[in-house]
């Protein structure tokens, strides 16, 4: 088993660090191979996915990604921004099931901005169709208008579409999902509006006649997102497009009180992956050894899960997490009165120790 360990830029490279301290820790058969992307590749290649990095990606059996980006590299043309290089990998390694699971830590529900008892034991997990929608959808551009509210003035557009193959895949990869926990998927559209997502309904419906042991809902993604923030443990999976899901997982993230304690996977047909922090690449504190390494260590348990099939380790780097949240340590950004304040090596540190108990 190879797996392919890109830290990219900011806080990437120090959250990788612990991850990587990890997994040589459940001391399993695998090897592991480094490589630039994002900024770190822009500057010493000259492309954000140079072609030593993308033929490692495609070569190895999963991927674990930092984090890219910086402000510095705002003014540079859209296809050298180092946030290329993850909409390049999605693409060339046609990963278009993005998995988020949004989870409250019993000891960390003081830190969402939701009361607690919304967020007490929440447990979901948020499917993302992720290449296709209206982020892809040709055409697209500037012109001038010949009809509409404005002819004669310029206007921009983008094209919303879905295949029935696009749907289909993402439908069954959510009913399988929904199998392995509690049964139940929310189909998320617009379907009172958009015909891309009449579309899309019709076809999950039909999907579902293959799963008759897992429930089915649908609903508008206006009342999803209220749902969201009112009733959040309503769910179990949720399954929605490009768009849609991009907005509604941000928001589940922030129910869990931090973005740096969650993971997450985005998966190929034949469960190949790429698992990354749901966070960026926090140029505000990077270099300060205070970014918090657990979104990225847990990514890394998703992969053993999904990817390596080695459930055991799995769990057995979530069990630490959980034991280190318990025993009260906490980087800056969940740290509250009473609890010990730890720095991202510290934290690895003390996720290793727990492993090795
Ligand atoms: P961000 O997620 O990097 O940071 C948002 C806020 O959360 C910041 O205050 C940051 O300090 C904090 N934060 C993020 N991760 C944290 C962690 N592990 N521990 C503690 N605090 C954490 O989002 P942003 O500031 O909007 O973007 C910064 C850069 O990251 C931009 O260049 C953006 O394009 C890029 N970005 C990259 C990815 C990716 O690599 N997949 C995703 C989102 C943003």
């Amino acid at each position: 088993m190879k797996i392919a360990i890109l830290p990219g830029d900011g806080i990437g490279t120090e959250i990788m660090a612990e991850a990587v301290k990890v997994l040589k820790a459940v001391d399993l058969p695998f090897e592991m191979e480094t490589a630039l992307v994002g900024g770190a590749a822009f500057e010493a290649f000259g492309h954000p996915l140079p072609d030593a990095t993308l033929k490692l990606a495609k070569e190895a059996d999963a991927i674990l990604f930092g984090a890219v980006g910086d402000w510095k590299y705002d003014k540079l043309e859209r296809s050298l921004r180092p946030e290329q290089a993850i909409l390049g990998l999605r693409k060339q390694l046609s990963l278009f099931a993005n998995f988020r699971p949004a989870i409250c830590y019993e000891q960390l529900t003081h830190a969402s901005s939701l009361k607690p008892e919304l967020v007490a034991g929440l447990d979901i997990l948020i499917i993302r169709e992720l290449t296709g929608d209206i982020y892809f959808g040709q055409p697209r551009g500037r012109r001038i208008a010949v009809d509409g509210h404005f002819p004669g003035a310029e206007e921009a557009f983008d094209t919303m579409r879905y295949s029935r193959p696009e749907i289909e895949r993402i439908a069954h990869v959510a009913f399988q999902a929904a199998r392995k926990r509690d049964h139940r998927v929310t189909s998320v559209d617009k379907a009172n509006v958009l015909e891309t997502f009449q579309f899309w309904k019709d076809i999950v419906t039909e999907v579902h006649a293959d799963y008759p042991d897992v429930a089915l809902d649908h609903m508008y993604v206006d009342n999803a997102a209220m749902q969201l923030v009112r009733a959040p443990k309503r769910f179990d999976v949720i399954v929605t497009g490009n768009m849609f899901g991009d907005i509604l997982s941000d928001a589940a993230a922030m129910l869990t009180g931090s973005i740096g304690m969650l993971p997450s996977a985005s998966l190929d047909a034949n469960n190949k992956g790429l698992y990354e922090p749901s966070h960026g690449s926090a140029p505000d504190i990077a270099g300060k050894g205070i970014a918090n390494p657990l979104a990225t260590i847990l990514s890394a348990a998703m992969m053993l899960r999904f990817s390596l099939n080695q459930p055991e380790a799995a769990e057995r780097i979530e069990s630490a997490v959980s034991q280190v949240l318990a025993a009260g340590l906490r980087t800056a950004d969940i740290w509250s009165e009473g609890t010990k304040r730890t720095s991202t090596s510290e934290m690895g540190d003390a996720v290793l120790a727990a492993i090795s108990r």
